[in-house]
């Protein structure tokens, strides 16, 4: 998947990915501003902005690969970044936002890993203007964004609910199993605070992921209840 567009209950979101791991970038346009989630370099998305020339721009957590395009972004745009507190901190440090290991995640591919080497200025950091502990709110263009500091898949993770239509679940609302694989994110603490947290939504939202394909947010809970009751800490 390089790009597509995902209509939901009056809302119409830009879907990009990065292709290395597939993580999502997400875009929704109201005339002449953008609201992203989880920049990364992509022309195509300044196709799909046209002439807008604000960006609001939301970060689900501090990794590298979903944040990576947030320099670029403040290239382009006239562009506030908000975030949770403890994300804003964290992608300030190379080390916290995992972008000085990044090459390192594909020594395997020797391909890969020369197209990172070549491609990418790093280590990375980058700088979150408005930051919301615990919960934040934004309106903007009429639709009320919501942001609830959460951790789980990293310290600095939050979900995102866009009109309590739309849950911007980052890397803690996955299908692949991989919201605490490689991190040091505590299976206790996932199952004590963040599926709480998924419960207490509507399951009809539409959850769009950190990587992987949209669905709604009972399809998600189901498979991520069954995947977290039996694990022992
Ligand atoms: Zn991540």
């Amino acid at each position: 998947m390089k790009k597509q567009t995902v209509e939901y209950d009056g809302l119409c979101i830009h879907v990009y990915s990065f292709d290395l791991m597939d993580s999502r970038m997400y875009m929704i346009r109201e005339k002449e501003e953008i609201f992203v989630v989880d920049p990364s370099v992509d022309d195509e998305l300044l196709k799909d902005a046209g002439d807008a020339g604000r960006a609001v721009v939301f970060l689900t957590h501090e990794h590298y690969d979903h944040i990576s395009g947030v320099n670029w972004m403040k290239e382009h745009f006239s562009c506030s970044v908000y975030s949770g507190s403890v994300c804003a901190g964290r992608v300030k440090s190379e080390k916290d936002n995992l972008s000085s290991r990044f090459p390192f995640l594909f020594l395997t591919d020797r391909e890969k890993y020369n197209y990172v080497r070549s491609h990418f200025s790093l280590p990375y950091t980058c700088e979150v203007e408005t930051s919301f502990s615990e919960k934040g709110e934004l309106l903007w263009k009429g639709h009320r964004i919501e942001l609830y500091e959460a951790g789980g898949h990293s310290p600095g993770s939050s979900l995102i609910v866009f009109d309590k239509k739309l849950l911007f679940g980052g890397d803690n609302v996955l299908d692949n199993g991989r919201e605490l694989w490689g991190t040091d994110g505590e299976p206790r603490h996932y199952r004590e605070k963040i599926l709480p947290m998924l419960r207490d939504l509507s399951p009809r939202m539409m959850v769009l992921p950190g990587h992987g394909e949209q669905n709604l947010l009972g399809h998600f809970l189901e498979i991520l209840e069954t995947r977290h009751k039996t694990e022992e800490d």
